[in-house]
């Protein structure tokens, strides 16, 4: 029996990608005979014909599945769709846009053959990002390394082949705050890296937003790192550090020794500076904890990751609904 290999695609608005994707897919996929592919479109509720173009091509194309979602509900969403769909013996995930060439399929099914459970694409350059998303996700990686204990690579991207073995530990995790590249990064397994080149996006713009990148790094950080919350701490132990002595000082000049200095310290002054500081500390300590309060909140809802709107599986004989 072939070799089965999902190929997990999180779609948002990418009606003029897709036919090109698709192509260039097929061109990849014929030329590796001795493996069979399904195609895992997860529609992450686009607001363009996305979903009809997609459907156009279920017809023609009987290894093609459509996940529609019923809303947005975010790439890391879908693709976790799409992988908990995947029944393949290794899952490869890849953008929409091209800008993850999916002529290295071949390459990844290679080093996957050569014993490796999971293929990681890192790219080369960061292509034309602006200088502030560069510049942000260097400080990302960089602030990441130092406070996590997970290894994440920089520039490590979501072009990855899993193997089925580290499909089914990925489908065990549970949280809703997820990055799919920390949580597979998390599991271990045999790792290798393929380093490729990004080109530009095709068609249609970026639909991660600096603030949606903005609020996916921070909830990496809370959710690797317990490193903020005791940023506080050590925060609180340098400003007692420094004001222990400077009140023994005022206490000492001013009232043991009757001021020899002459620095007539105001008592009001004093007990206002260290008012200012200490409610400085308990406010910075309150919005550190309250960053995981929100994520142990999230959490515990214990909501759906995402809701299916309905799933389209061309069979052998016929197009069907699976319900
Ligand atoms: N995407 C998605 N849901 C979203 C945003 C993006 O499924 O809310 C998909 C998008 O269609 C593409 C991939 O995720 O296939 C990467 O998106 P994008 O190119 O916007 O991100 P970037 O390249 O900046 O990481
Ligand atoms: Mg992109």
């Amino acid at each position: 029996m072939k070799k089965l290999i999902s190929i997990v695609i999180p779609i948002y608005n990418e009606e003029e990608n897709i036919p090109i994707l698709i192509s260039e897919l097929e061109k990849v996929t014929n030329a590796l005979a001795s493996y069979s592919f399904e195609f895992i479109f997860v529609d992450d509720g686009s607001i363009d014909t996305s979903v009809k173009v997609i459907k156009e091509f279920t017809k023609k194309n009987k290894n093609l599945r459509l996940i529609e979602f019923a809303r947005n509900f975010g790439k890391e969403a879908a693709i976790s769709a799409g992988i908990y769909e995947a029944v393949g013996d290794a899952v490869v995930i890849i953008d929409a846009d091209l800008q993850h060439p999916p002529k290295h399929i071949t390459q990844f099914i290679e080093l996957w053959e050569d014993g490796a459970e999971v293929v990681v694409g890192v790219r080369n350059n960061s292509g034309k990002q602006s200088r502030l998303k560069q510049l942000g996700s260097m400080w990302f990686y960089k602030i990441m390394q130092r406070i996590s204990h997970t290894d994440i690579t920089p520039y490590a991207t979501d072009y990855r082949l899993i193997d089925r073995c580290v499909v089914d530990e990925f489908n065990r995790f549970t949280e809703r705050n997820r990055m799919t590249r920390g949580l597979i990064d998390w599991l271990g397994f045999e790792r290798r890296y393929f380093y490729f080149d990004t080109p530009e996006r095709q068609h249609g713009e970026a639909s991660y937003t600096m603030t949606k990148l903005i609020s996916l790094g921070l909830n990496s950080i809370t959710g690797y790192s317990m490193a903020p919350l005791r940023l506080a701490g050590y925060l609180g132990i340098v400003v007692l550090l420094v004001s222990a002595p400077l009140g023994l000082f005022v206490l000492i000049e001013q009232y043991i020794m009757r001021d020899p200095m002459q620095l007539k310290f105001t008592g009001s002054a004093s007990l206002g500076i260290a008012v200012l500081f200490l409610v400085g500390i308990v406010l910075v300590c309150l919005g550190l904890v309250a960053l995981y309060i929100a994520q142990i909140h999230t959490e515990v809802i214990n909501r759906p990751l995402y809701v299916v709107r309905r799933k389209r599986t061309q069979t052998h004989t016929e197009g069907q609904l699976l319900k």
